[in-house]
């Protein structure tokens, strides 16, 4: 079955699963993010500061070169004994060679040493243990050139000594010249005359290797070029960029980051299988709640009997296709199953529980294609189909439902007979409401119920009018009862050869009905069909028991409607009236017609077995006017039959009905009951009906029915 509302529930949960694993995955997606984010930020920053901190180391090691050949030239040119040897006449060169040519070879603190003279021409030199042999400074290049140039009075004064880098033709040299000066005394020269000491440190692989060691730099390195940035320029003392040192960059960052990843990857995967386990579980929650709602929807659509869909579900298909729009024609089949309740009444609730079920399954086997059947609840199913030829289908199916039923069904033990009314109504929903339409089959249905059952009738507009008609007497009785509308009023029956009165039929009259009076002809299968017999009968019961207390020796017959004696209280309500009203019960008696006996045969008997018991009699009315033979109905044990009217009416007339009658009275009195012939009009009618054997006469030829105080008249007329 197609069930809209189911579909939207699964949709929404559906799809807010997706909309809760989408959120999961771009929160985890998210976290992940943050972290590498945090965690690569928190390393380039490391790396940076340890990039500047390199710079810094360099910078101070290029310093600390640069003081390291200050210190060499302090340390050589404050020196008496220098002083003796270089301002002497004549250079000793030899003692200049071992004094500071040599030292190259031994220290590696230097490589180049040079005294110069006041001109700042080159008096002596070694470079790499060699004599230089050069005079002027082009060899030393700008470097030192500006240091001179910069600090020329102070090194003439032998205040200081200075130091700087210069590019020499043999590279990148650290360099430093300073006066030669003796250590204590002031310098004994009275003209011009000065003695410089210069001491060159070359860069080269070893020294910055030394130095890298030193301060902490990986693979500190010269290039004329700036190549990377993890390098400082190098200044010569003129402010020329002579070169670069670079180094390798430790990257402690990018290390610090390897080194937390193992535990970065373990908070990713704690905080996704967290976030997992969270979509996990509000999923389960979700569909748990998706379907409990689904469930709790199933059953509250379904019925819990027969598992077919409920009247809720039906309607809110149909309302379901009005509101889509949908023109299809839609035809709507209303099945109520005749003589159920007294299934129920008879073989119990099981037993009823258990013809439903079966009833509802075979149903559902003889379903048209694309039709859906519901049990609206107690005895009552409904089926739709649409389409242009639904009401043919719809009309296949309700002829097959009436021939299946019309088969005893097999119950446990217990056969059961059992046939249903049916009512048929096609519309498009456009035009009318899917309640309009169930309406419309009711109507139809209740037509075949009231016009003998087991039927079928399809909807027209007469029968809505005929259907109000019947709604507006059902308001009308129901108002009639609380208003004190109805009167009964009784007609004589007479011994057929007394000619006495012996006893009274109650006959039911509506003479206050604001409307005008009606005939109990008009209105009693009314009352019957809406139920409101049971309280029209329990009145004329009570009234007539009342009226009638006192007319000692006249005895009482009350109609009662099958509907009555359907109800399994019926006996004790009969024990009840005559109690409270203290009316002798042999003094009463019931008529009842033979359409409730032939239906509920059990039920009949067992009925008349109770009353019978209590002292009332029964009588079996409108004898003549259904199919039963009375040999059949003898088995019921009534004590008296009535003849009807349309039959007892035409003995002198017909001579095949006076046949029947007389045969009828002769079977009837060998089986001990008593006959009393209706409708008696005339005199013939009376003498005829009197040599046929009749025990007791009733009809206009008599009296009609009257009110109780006419009957106490009459009455007291008689006695007197
Ligand atoms: P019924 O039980 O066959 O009642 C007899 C009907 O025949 C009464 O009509 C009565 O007035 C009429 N009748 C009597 N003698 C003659 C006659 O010589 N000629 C003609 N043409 N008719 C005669 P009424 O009172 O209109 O009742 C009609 C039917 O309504 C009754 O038929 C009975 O079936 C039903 N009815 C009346 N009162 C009650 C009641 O209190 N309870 C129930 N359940 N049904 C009632
Ligand atoms: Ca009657
Ligand atoms: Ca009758």
């Amino acid at each position: 079955m197609f069930n809209p509302s189911r579909w939207r529930n699964i949709v929404t949960a559906k799809t807010l699963f997706v909309m809760l694993f989408m959120a999961g995955i771009g929160l985890i997606v998210s976290i992940v993010s943050l972290l590498y984010l945090s965690q690569h930020l928190i390393s380039s920053k490391i790396n940076a500061i340890d990039a500047h901190r390199s710079a810094l180391s360099v910078d101070g090691a290029i310093q600390t070169s640069v003081n390291r050949v200050m210190s060499l030239v302090v340390d050589n040119a404050i020196w008496d004994d220098a002083v003796h040897k270089v301002y002497a006449p004549v250079l000793d060169t030899r003692w200049l060679y071992e004094t500071w040519g040599a030292g190259f070879k031994i220290n590696n603190l230097y490589d180049g040493t040079f005294v110069l003279d006041q001109r700042y021409q080159v008096l002596w030199g070694s470079f790499h243990s060699q004599s230089f042999n050069e005079h002027d400074l082009t060899f030393f290049g700008e470097g030192l050139r500006a240091l001179i140039a910069q600090h020329k009075a102070e090194l003439a004064s032998g205040k200081n000594v200075y130091a700087g880098i210069t590019q020499t033709r043999e590279g990148i040299a650290f360099v430093g010249i300073g006066l030669i000066r003796p250590m204590t005394s002031r310098l004994n020269v009275y003209d011009a005359t000065r003695r410089y000491l210069i001491i060159t440190r070359h860069i080269n692989p070893g020294i910055l290797k030394d130095l890298g060691n030193t301060f902490q730099i990986a693979n500190l390195n010269f290039t004329p070029q700036k190549h990377s940035e993890y390098s400082v320029p190098l200044m010569s003392s003129g402010g020329k960029v002579v070169g670069y040192l670079n180094w390798q960059p430790r990257l402690p960052g990018a290390e610090a980051a390897m080194a937390a990843s193992p535990e970065i990857r373990k908070i990713v995967a704690l905080a996704a299988g967290l976030i997992l386990l969270f979509i996990i579980l509000s999923s389960l929650g979700l569909y748990k709640l998706a379907r409990g709602e689904k469930q709790a929807r199933e059953i509250a659509m379904t019925d819990w009997l027969s598992h077919l869909p409920n009247r809720r579900a039906l309607i809110e298909q149909l309302e379901h296709a009005t509101r889509r729009g949908d023109e299809e024609l839609k035809t709507v089949v209303f099945i109520d199953l005749d003589g159920f309740k007294d299934v129920n009444d008879i073989y119990g609730h099981d037993v009823g529980d258990a013809l439903i079920v079966h009833i509802a399954h075979t149903l559902q086997t003889q379903l048209p294609t694309g039709g859906m059947l519901a049990r609206l609840g107690g005895d009552e199913f409904a089926m739709t189909v649409s389409g242009a030829d639904s009401g043919q289908r719809a009309a296949a199916f309700a002829g097959m439902v009436l021939d299946t039923l019309s088969q005893p069904i097999q119950i446990g033990e217990r056969t059961i007979h059992i046939s249903a009314s049916i009512g048929i109504a096609s519309g498009i929903l456009e035009n009318s409401t899917s309640s309009e339409l169930f309406r419309r089959a009711d109507i139809a249905m209740y037509h075949s119920k009231i016009t003998g059952k087991g039927r079928i009738t399809h909807y027209d507009a007469e029968l809505n009018s005929a259907r109000e008609y019947q709604l507006g007497i059902e308001n009308d009785i129901r108002d009639g009862l609380e208003n004190n509308e109805f009167d009964v009023w009784y007609q004589p029956i007479v011994d057929a050869r007394s000619q006495k009165m012996t006893s009274v039929e109650a006959l039911v009259r509506w003479p206050r009905r604001p409307k005008g009076e009606l005939k109990p002809d008009a209105f009693i299968a009314i009352a019957e069909t809406s139920g409101l017999i049971y309280a029209l009968g329990q009145f004329v019961l009570r009234r007539a028991c009342t009226d009638l207390q006192k007319f000692d020796g006249l005895r009482l017959s009350v109609n009662i409607s099958p509907a009555q004696f359907r109800d399994p209280e019926f006996e004790n309500k009969v024990a009840q009236v005559i109690e409270s009203c203290h009316f002798p019960p042999y003094r009463l008696q019931l008529e009842v017609t033979e359409t409730y006996v032939l239906e509920n045969p059990e039920r009949a008997r067992s009925a008349i077995a109770n009353l019978k018991a209590l002292g009332t009699a029964i009588a079996l009315d409108d004898f003549g006017t259904g199919y039963s033979s009375i040999g059949y109905l003898r088995r019921f044990n009534f004590d008296t039959i009535k003849i009807d009217k349309s039959l007892a009416g035409l003995v002198d007339s017909d001579d095949q009905a006076a046949a029947l009658v007389s045969g009828t009275i002769r079977i009837a009195s060998a089986l001990g009951m008593k006959v009393v012939a209706e409708g008696v009009e005339n005199e013939k009618q009376m003498k005829l009906l009197r040599l046929a054997g009749c025990d007791q006469l009733q009809g206009f030829w008599f009296s009609e029915p009257m009110p109780i105080a006419s009957l106490l008249q009459l009455r007291q007329q008689r006695q007197c």
